[in-house]
């Protein structure tokens, strides 16, 4: 049985008194280890005041990037290290708004997924096809090239320390979900295709979350799908009220 997770990326909301307040009541929320391993993304400036709060906790701290050197002259930049010495044990990598807004190339997820393997940290690899790509009946095309790439020269070992994350780039905060049929169907190939391409022996284990419109009205229904293990949320888990939800009704359906 594969743990799944459930993790929220804030993007660049929050000040660092918001993203506290929120912390606390998550810990207050949920005391013990659950059935599922929840993750926070807040943004860079509320790293260390939240993994404050979270330490000593069951939940996890998260990145929302790095770059994929130690150091140097990289105006604006976050290495591994220093995410590691905020109290990340996890980054989310190549998410569709850096690829789309900030010009991420395949070949620089993959040079980043690299660098957190290296640091320790579980990097959390984002894939998903535009509108384009799936009025256009290429998705899985588009999904096997991301896949191809991001983990180039990455061994099986290291591929079993990487978590995935299917965000259909058209269901990224428009609202619009994957019906659970769609997203499953892409989440299947994607284990399919690392254990074929790149002879990963652990795939069955693998996690391999959804994103895209998450909100607890979907979450059952996506959640109970054979190869969906988890969620990657970003407006729905601003509010913590539905964000716990979320994490309540994971919960429920990991019983
Ligand atoms: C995301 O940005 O990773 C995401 C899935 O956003 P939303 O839940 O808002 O669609």
């Amino acid at each position: 049985m594969v743990k799944p997770i459930i993790a929220a990326n804030w993007k660049m909301h929050k000040t660092i008194s918001e993203a506290v307040a929120f912390a606390k009541q998550l810990k207050e929320g949920f005391p013990e280890p659950c059935q599922t391993d929840i993750v926070i993304a807040p943004p860079f400036t509320a790293l260390r005041p939240v993994m404050d709060v979270l330490k000593d906790t069951h939940i996890h701290l998260s990145a929302q990037n790095m770059h994929w050197e130690e150091q140097g002259a990289f105006t604006g930049e976050i290495s591994s290290s220093m995410i590691v010495d905020a109290g990340c044990t996890f980054v989310i990598i190549g998410h569709s708004e850096r690829r789309t807004l900030f010009g991420e190339t395949g070949a620089m997820v993959n040079r980043k997924i690299s660098a957190a393997l290296k640091s320790g940290i579980t990097p959390i690899f984002c894939l998903g096809e535009s509108l384009q790509e799936r009025e256009s009946g290429t998705t899985f095309k588009v999904i096997q090239k991301q896949l191809k790439e991001g983990l180039n020269n990455i061994i099986s070992d290291d591929i079993r320390r990487i978590v995935f994350a299917y965000e259909p780039v058209w269901a990224i905060g428009t609202g619009k979900t994957a019906t659970p049929l769609q997203a499953q169907e892409v989440h299947r190939f994607i284990r399919e295709t690392i254990a074929t391409d790149c002879e990963h022996v652990y795939a069955p284990e693998t996690v391999i979350m959804y994103g895209g419109s998450v909100n607890p009205d979907n979450t059952r229904s996506l959640m109970n799908q054979p190869d969906i293990n988890g969620a990657l949320i970003g407006g729905a888990s601003l509010d913590y009220s539905s964000f716990a939800e979320i994490i309540r009704l994971a919960e429920k359906e990991g019983e």
